[in-house]
């Protein structure tokens, strides 16, 4: 998932882009109110990290123009500490969050998981689909209780399609928040991607649709967030083979 720093104080843009990044995101740092609206009005980012006091075009004004020309891109917002006016200004010109600095990165990536589920029209961080559970907090795939060995550009891609399950996401978009838009990457290494994961996963949880892209289109029952236990799985009795598969949604082809 691609997400823009707006954030002209180099030390905490190097900060939270590394955090970012080790929470599988893929982050984007700019220093510069225009180039930051200019970004957001034109690119297509999951969530934006905007500070209000930047040079030249300060986050409000940016902000209230994203919102007049209907970027709905959720936006969480960093304010001065203790300025309870700067935070009500922000909320009304529509960022979705804030958070006081200093702060801890641990809290702003908890309250970015929420704005980012929420947008989503979730209520619980964990993500239950069949018998694949989804835990964002834990970075964590499961199958049947059974926890995935990913690589990050797995993760990143399975958590890109869950949070936009029920849409057909084209493979030109899945790759721009897999690799970033400035990798080099040949075509089909998505494909070898997206197989690999499915091997992964053994069910029929991600579809192709020919032409257009992936979709992960099955119902889920959002879980109760928070809980240090994951074995969710409610007796489906289950264990599927995953070295051995032959439910044909789920191979790769
Ligand atoms: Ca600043």
């Amino acid at each position: 998932m691609r997400i823009l720093v707006v954030e002209d104080e180099k030390k905490v843009a190097a900060d939270i882009a590394r955090a970012l990044e080790a929470a599988g995101y893929i982050p984007e740092i700019v220093d510069d109110g225009e180039e930051a609206w200019f970004l957001g009005d034109t690119e297509d980012y999951c969530a934006v990290i905007l500070d209000l006091g930047l040079p030249e075009l300060d986050g409000i004004s940016i902000l209230k123009r994203w919102r007049s020309s209907n970027v709905a891109t959720p936006v969480l917002i960093l304010t001065a500490r203790g300025s309870w006016s700067e935070r009500v200004e922000g909320i009304d010109a529509g960022a979705d969050d804030y958070l006081a600095k200093p702060f801890q990165i641990e809290e702003l990536l908890a309250r970015l998981r929420a704005v980012l589920r929420r947008t989503a029209g979730h209520a619980s961080s964990q993500i239950q689909i069949g018998p694949v559970l989804f835990d964002p907090r834990q970075m964590r795939l499961s199958v049947d209780g059974t926890p995935l060995q990913l690589t990050p550009l797995e993760y990143r891609a399975v958590a890109f399609l869950i949070h936009h399950r029920g849409r057909v996401v084209p493979q030109h978009e899945l790759a721009d928040h897999v690799y970033g838009t400035n990798s080099d990457r040949e075509t089909n290494t998505l494909e070898v991607l997206i197989g690999r994961l499915r091997r992964k996963i053994g069910v029929g949880l991600i579809e192709t649709r020919r032409g257009f892209g992936y979709i992960i289109c099955a119902e889920e029952d959002d879980h109760e967030s928070g809980g240090e236990n994951d074995s969710v799985d409610g007796g489906r009795g289950k264990t599927p083979d995953k070295t051995n598969k032959t439910n044909s949604k789920g191979r790769a082809k």
